[in-house]
């Protein structure tokens, strides 16, 4: 995301020549990853551009992973859909169609390059919806295959084995994104004094406990709602230790999946 950082990678779309680009994507089984995020109040301690620091260093630790893959990461679409957000400030949202049909526009172009799939990969709860959205609408449009992931989706059972809290304290600037962020960017944390949250209290049982738990009912609620602070869950359980262990689980599970998907296109 930030400019002097890209690398002259084999996986960084951005830093590679469109040759190189071509290259890769011509490989049998070739993928194009993108990373979705989001810009939007994370409580009084984590940034706002927490969803789409995360998912950026998610893909890069598994990408690292991957033995030789034909793998390209296109830089991360950081705007995401973030109305429930907007009260508490700092949030910099698109419109449900525009960002449907960026996403669309992204993977089109980047398919013309001869990738055999494209997998889009989010770190943004409000953004869900979204990626079904456009596994569909991509998918029907292309010979390549289309799939859709949101990274703490990805190994539920391993991470709830992680946890200090009880369900609800995994939630938006809780326990889980604050331990990553300690693990990824300390120095974009603020100190204990900031971690303020509450768990997530949500009416309807069968709706979305927390980050782990995404439950059978989906509502649409301002996230005001929930919480004074702006974070939903437990951001005082955090720990740096528990998100390096959080990061390489995920790291691992996304690595099997880029495998699995070259598997099956190559
Ligand atoms: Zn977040």
């Amino acid at each position: 995301m930030m400019y002097d950082s890209i690398g002259r990678r084999e996986h960084e779309w951005a830093g590679l020549t469109a040759a190189e680009v071509r290259e890769v994507g011509a490989k049998p089984g070739s993928i194009l990853v993108i990373p979705v995020g989001s810009i939007e109040q994370h409580g009084e301690h984590l940034p706002v551009v927490t969803d789409s620091l995360l998912v950026e260093a998610m893909v890069d630790s598994a990408v690292e992973q991957t033995d030789g893959l034909p793998v390209v990461v296109s830089p991360t679409v950081w705007s995401g859909f973030s109305p429930h957000h907007l009260t508490f400030g700092g949030t910099l949202s698109l419109d449900f169609e525009t960002i449907r049909a960026t996403l669309e526009d992204i993977a089109h172009t980047g398919l013309q390059n001869d990738f055999d799939a494209v997998l889009f990969v989010n770190g943004h709860g409000g953004n869900g919806p979204l990626i079904g959205s456009v596994v569909s609408t991509v998918g029907v449009e292309t010979d390549a295959e289309v799939l859709g992931t949101t990274y703490f989706e990805l190994a539920t059972d391993r991470i709830e084995a992680l946890r200090d809290t009880e369900t609800g304290g995994m939630a938006h600037g809780g326990e889980f994104e604050t331990s990553l962020m300690l693990a990824v960017r300390p120095d974009l944390v603020g100190d204990s004094s900031t971690r303020n949250g509450e768990p997530l209290n949500e009416s309807y049982r069968w709706s979305g406990q927390d980050l782990l738990d995404g439950g059978s009912v989906s509502v649409y609620r301002s996230f005001d709602t929930y919480s004074e602070t702006g974070a939903i869950g437990l951001p005082e359980e955090a720990s740096a230790e528990k998100g390096e262990r959080i990061r390489s689980i995920i790291a691992e599970e996304l690595a099997s999946l880029l495998d699995a998907v070259h598997e099956q296109n190559a």
